[in-house]
């Protein structure tokens, strides 16, 4: 199969089609990582599909990170397959938009925003090399999706955290991808970044493109998502949301903690089957 990114439109930006792609976005078969001794994602089978929006949630140290960085192939499997659209990572990297933790990323760099958003169109070369008119307007359009527009000139070191993160979207979005993993992207932002990551990400699931973020919010799973994959090292659950995201494998994939009260806010009004 082509990737879409050979379909331009007028302005020489390319388009992805409105309709997402028969094949899942991302296939996982017995995907295990190891740092050392132990595994830190261990035998896991998922499959996300594609045109929807995917949450990746489990506690601290479970491998969600490990997991996605493992889908990109910078770090290496111990064993597994990868499959993006059907076919092996090897030849779908560029059809993958990454934007790392937040708290993962050197911020003291000195970059300019539209230094940051520009580095997406990497891979565009051929597109707009020494079209440097459509590169800026294609930054700016970015920029002005994620309503960061008036900040093209600032350094990304002064922004706020919300303000970075928007940034990291607007560069995710110059790739122009099929598929958008996300680590993490609500954390530490405020509630109006928070908004207008949400619509983003609507939007781009609307366009036929594939969502999958590392998600730490418990409570907001429903609202945002689709398709969840419970994961403790292992799968503890991967499904809908209305049939994977219960009481039961809350408690199977936090153990003790998670109180019954607690869950009970995350699953309401009869949320708990
Ligand atoms: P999560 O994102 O779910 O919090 P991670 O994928 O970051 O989990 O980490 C999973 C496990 O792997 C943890 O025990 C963590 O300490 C370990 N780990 C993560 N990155 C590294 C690394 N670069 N080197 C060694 N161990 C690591
Ligand atoms: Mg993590």
């Amino acid at each position: 199969m082509q990737p879409t990114l050979t379909v331009a439109a007028e302005d020489g930006r390319p388009v992805a089609p409105a309709a997402p792609p028969a094949e899942a976005a991302l296939v996982l078969r017995g995907l295990t990582v190891s740092y050392g001794e132990s595994a830190a994602v261990f035998s896991v089978d998922a499959t996300f599909p594609a045109g929807a929006m995917s949450a990746i949630v489990g506690p601290n140290g479970a491998g969600k990170s490990t997991l996605l960085k493992a889908a990109l192939g910078v770090v290496p499997r111990v064993s597994g397959e990868v499959t993006v659209f059907g076919t092996p990572l090897a030849s779908a990297r560029d059809r993958i938009a990454y934007v790392p933790q937040r708290a993962s990323v050197d911020w003291d760099f000195p970059t300019r925003v539209r230094d940051v958003v520009e580095m997406g169109l990497y891979r565009e070369a051929g597109l707009f090399g020494r079209l440097s008119g459509a590169r800026a307007r294609r930054v700016a359009q970015c920029l002005d999706r994620v309503g960061m527009a008036d900040f093209a000139d600032r350094q990304i070191g002064q922004l706020s955290g919300g303000q970075q993160q928007r940034v990291f979207l607007a560069r995710a979005l110059a790739q122009e991808a099929e598929l958008y993993l996300l680590d993490e992207p609500f954390a530490g932002v405020d509630a109006a970044t928070e908004r207008a990551i949400v619509e983003v990400l609507a939007a781009l699931r609307s366009e036929g493109r594939s969502i999958v973020a590392v998600h730490h919010d418990l409570a907001t799973v429903r609202d945002y998502f689709d398709h969840v994959l419970l994961l403790n090292v292992r799968r503890v659950a991967e499904g809908p949301v209305a049939t994977a995201f219960t009481a039961e494998t809350l408690e199977a994939a936090y153990g003790g903690r998670l109180s019954t009260s607690h869950v009970g806010e995350i699953l309401p009004a009869g949320g708990r089957a």
